[in-house]
């Protein structure tokens, strides 16, 4: 590409990589977390760059969960326009609830793919595989899941014997290790051929289990540190943030802290006039139980609306109720995929259907999640400073990363 040429996706104009770009996503990448490992003293780079670098914190999608955000993230705008409001809908033409893991659901192309388009050498490594068809598509490329490593084929992933990149066994998909897994395959990647723009999506195993200033938190946070450092210094542009934050939802006693909510409509409404659906859920519940601070309610009777708005308004626990126009123009949500109403919970509470239908035993540890407003503020870091009079002002969102990494760096 001619010096200065620009490529232009979802309404949004970026510079042509002209240095090597790197995002990382930490997933559940609560802010508090840096700022503890900072305190900490085991993250000399990420400190560095808080101190002359570009150090914000941002505003993530509601639903703050992953899918949304990410593909926020790579598409540069909210799901109204890319389509995915969550890991789950409730298709109502097939009169099921689909998983929205497929690129079939994607309504507008990612920023990866145009750029790849126009020539640029792109690499996307997630933790999970759930996300990697949806970040890939349509992206020429190099594009795997360090869950799925030792599987990746040349036609399908772009590239082969990814094991032999990383001196370290391919991890169990619950584990931090498959976080770290992605780094050191980006970073052995990144000096054997120093892709001009990658994505990094971790994975929240820790946050879950972990609150910010905890040992093992800390110790996590201090090996992101050292691959921070060593992308820094490898001369790579990079932006560092977050699909959601993460916040503790159980009770004193250490129980989760859930309002089921096809209890309380049950006993409104009586059974099957409502379907309460949670986008949280996915094939990897075993650290959240399905259990988010984000539900959306299908009435059978459009009438029953202002009833169930009121009985959920006076529920403790929940603290917002919107209708699907309020809400999907407040959240920048497309309103075919979301039902009458979104409930929000408290920051401390989660929201489920009914008892029998959330494994807790999977539980092991207090329960700590996300997907309420309580979750939607994340780090918004680059280790270079921004070019002078750039940046957004207030509105910072987490999806404006690659504008930055791009647009604002010299
Ligand atoms: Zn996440």
């Amino acid at each position: 590409m001619p010096p200065g040429a620009t490529v232009s996706v979802n309404g949004r104009t970026y510079r042509y990589p002209r240095q090597p770009v790197v995002v990382i996503c930490i997933d559940g990448g609560e802010p508090e977390y840096f700022d503890r490992a900072i305190a900490a003293g085991v993250a000399p780079a990420t400190q560095r760059f808080r101190d002359s670098g570009h150090w914000r914190q941002a505003r993530a999608v509601v639903p703050s969960f992953t899918n949304p955000n990410n593909l926020s993230i790579v598409t540069g705008v909210p799901p109204a326009i890319h389509g995915i409001s969550g890991n789950y809908f409730w298709d109502a033409g097939a009169g099921r609830e689909v998983m929205m893991n497929d690129p079939q659901f994607l309504r507008c192309p990612t920023l990866l793919a145009t750029l790849a388009g126009a020539g640029a050498r792109c690499v996307v490594i997630t933790a999970k595989d759930k996300l990697r068809r949806l970040l890939g598509h349509g992206m020429m490329g190099i594009c795997f899941s360090s869950e799925k490593a030792a599987e990746v084929r040349k036609d399908e992933h772009g590239i082969e014997r990814v094991t032999d990149l990383v001196p370290l066994p391919v991890p169990d998909v619950y584990s931090a290790e498959l976080s770290e897994y992605v780094l050191a395959a980006a970073l052995a990647l990144f000096r054997r051929e120093r892709p001009d723009v990658m994505y990094l999506s971790l994975t929240d195993y820790i946050q879950h289990k972990h609150p910010p200033g905890d040992p093992v938190a800390t110790q996590f946070y201090a090996m992101l540190d050292r691959y921070f450092d060593a992308f820094d210094r490898a001369g790579a542009v990079l932006g560092l943030t977050a699909d959601h934050g993460m916040n503790a939802k159980s009770r004193p006693d250490g129980t989760p802290n859930v309002v089921y909510l096809s209890q309380v409509l049950e006993s409104l409404l009586g059974p099957g006039q409502a379907r309460v659906i949670l986008p949280i859920t996915d094939p990897y519940v075993v650290h959240h139980g399905a259990l988010g601070s984000y539900a959306t309610v299908y009435l059978a009777r459009p009438t029953d609306r202002p009833a169930v708005m009121t009985r959920l308004r006076a529920t403790g626990g929940i603290a917002e109720v919107l209708d699907n126009a309020t809400g999907c123009a407040r959240f920048e949500l497309p309103p075919d995929r979301v039902g009458d109403l979104i409930v929000i919970a408290d920051r401390h509470v989660v929201l489920g259907k009914a008892p029998a239908e959330h494994d807790l035993s999977l539980l092991k540890e207090p329960l700590r999640s996300h997907g309420g407003v309580s979750e939607e503020t994340v780090p918004f870091v680059i280790n270079r400073p921004l070019r002078p009079g750039y940046g957004h002002g207030d509105s910072l969102r987490n999806f404006d990363i690659y504008d930055y990494v791009l647009n604002g760096v010299e």
